[in-house]
């Protein structure tokens, strides 16, 4: 890939790695009969899904603007599943949602409960509806707390006290839900699972028995190189031997993992106590996860600081002192002009974007080996001025 020919800022999508980790996903599709979902709050450019659909069963949504885009351009187009979860739904939301989707997960018993008569009369109506809770087994292995929905006082998914309370006021409540949720895990490899799932058995296990699927939400790492695609392929017979159930998986990150990259341009050099570099590009508006998660993005050719003989603190261009990337090391001095190539920049870096300062949205490219770049999405003025 060259990228020296391209304007910057701009991301890239590399569309055969994509493939590459569908691949992969299909493959334990294949072993295990489940199907695996693009969670599109981690990658929702619908400009590949047509590579996607080849290889997925649908998409899952977080609300009724992701729904719609999973819907038109998977749903219909390809013939496959739209899903969606919300912590909490409106009226408003949830009639176009029985419109939109082929599965609906509730944060609750009492979500459920207030949006049970919609359900049901769409479904009379002939939609094919699947419902479902999404649980809180109480157990997750992630240390962030922000993105840990298990700790203490966690909104996201019910407890087995709360579900089991909703159940003795509503004895009659489990009819017409078909399905369990969680999504407890970040990025971890099949023994975080193994470990979760007798929590979910211990605590829910005797409802599942009476459930058509389990989905076992997103947080699986599956396309990365030391991932146990057979433990997890274990922990998804194992589930459906015991329960009968389906089950469904919906990750993001593995969906588009190291299949993105961001191309920036070095615009100027200094040093106040340590060597700086501006870049074209920010973080606090194009890679909002470098600040928010927070993470390192391996650069192309750079090292560690001082693994290499010259370091720089790396920052963008906007006003906000803390927009720093980082600090890394190069083999020659940066200089005016010089590009520099952020990996792994298709997953949570577009969808999070932001026009901050009025920064530009990097134009969005697609690339693969058979058709070389084509130009995907460009913006400018406008796309700041719309927002403000
Ligand atoms: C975030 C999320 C996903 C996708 O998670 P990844 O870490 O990108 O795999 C799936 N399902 C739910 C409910 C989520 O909140």
């Amino acid at each position: 890939m060259d990228f020296s020919r391209v304007k910057t800022p701009c991301y890239i999508i590399d569309e055969d790695k994509l493939e590459e980790n569908c691949k992969i996903l299909q493959s334990v599709m294949e072993k295990t009969n489940c199907k695996i979902l693009l969670a599109q709050k981690a990658y929702s450019c619908y400009g590949t899904y047509g590579t996607i659909a080849k290889y997925l069963s649908g998409t899952t949504a977080s609300g009724v603007n992701e729904a719609k885009l999973g819907r038109y351009e998977m749903g219909i187009p390809y013939g496959k599943e739209t899903h969606v979860f919300k912590p909490a739904y409106t009226d408003e939301e949830m009639d176009e949602l029985v419109e939109l989707c082929d599965h609906i997960v509730f944060n609750n018993l009492r979500q459920w409960k207030r949006f049970r008569d919609k359900i049901q009369k769409a479904r009379k109506k002939g939609k094919d509806i699947q419902c479902g809770i999404r649980i809180n087994p109480g157990y997750s292995e992630i240390e962030t707390p922000i993105y840990n929905p298990c700790f203490a006082g966690s909104r996201l998914g019910t407890t087995l006290s709360e579900f089991e309370k909703d159940i003795q006021y509503n004895p009659d409540i489990l009819e017409g839900v078909d399905g369990l949720h969680f999504h407890t895990m970040c990025e971890q490899n099949s023994d975080v699972l193994e470990r979760t799932l007798p929590f979910v058995e211990k605590m829910f296990g005797k409802y599942l028995k009476d459930m058509k699927w389990i989905n076992f939400g997103g947080g699986h790492h599956v396309t990365r190189g030391d991932y146990d695609v057979e433990k997890l392929v274990e922990c998804i017979s194992h589930m459906q031997k015991t329960y009968d159930v389906e089950v469904y998986l919906e990750p993001g990150e593995a969906v588009a993992l190291n299949a993105g990259y961001l191309v920036s341009t070095v615009l100027d050099t200094g040093y106040h106590d340590i060597n700086y570099a501006i870049l074209d590009t920010s973080a606090a508006c194009h890679m909002p996860d470098v600040l928010e998660m927070p993470y390192r993005p391996m650069i192309i050719g750079s090292g560690n600081p001082n693994e290499k003989d010259y370091t720089y603190r790396l920052g963008g261009p906007t006003c906000l002192a803390g927009d720093i990337i980082g600090d890394y090391s190069f083999d020659e001095p940066l200089r005016e002009g010089d590009r520099l190539v952020f990996c792994d920049m298709a997953i949570y870096s577009m969808v999070k974007n932001n026009t901050f300062n009025g920064m530009n949205l990097p134009d969005i490219l697609i690339h693969n080996e058979k058709y070389g770049f084509r130009e995907y999405k460009t913006f400018g003025y406008e796309d700041f001025r719309r927002r403000v």
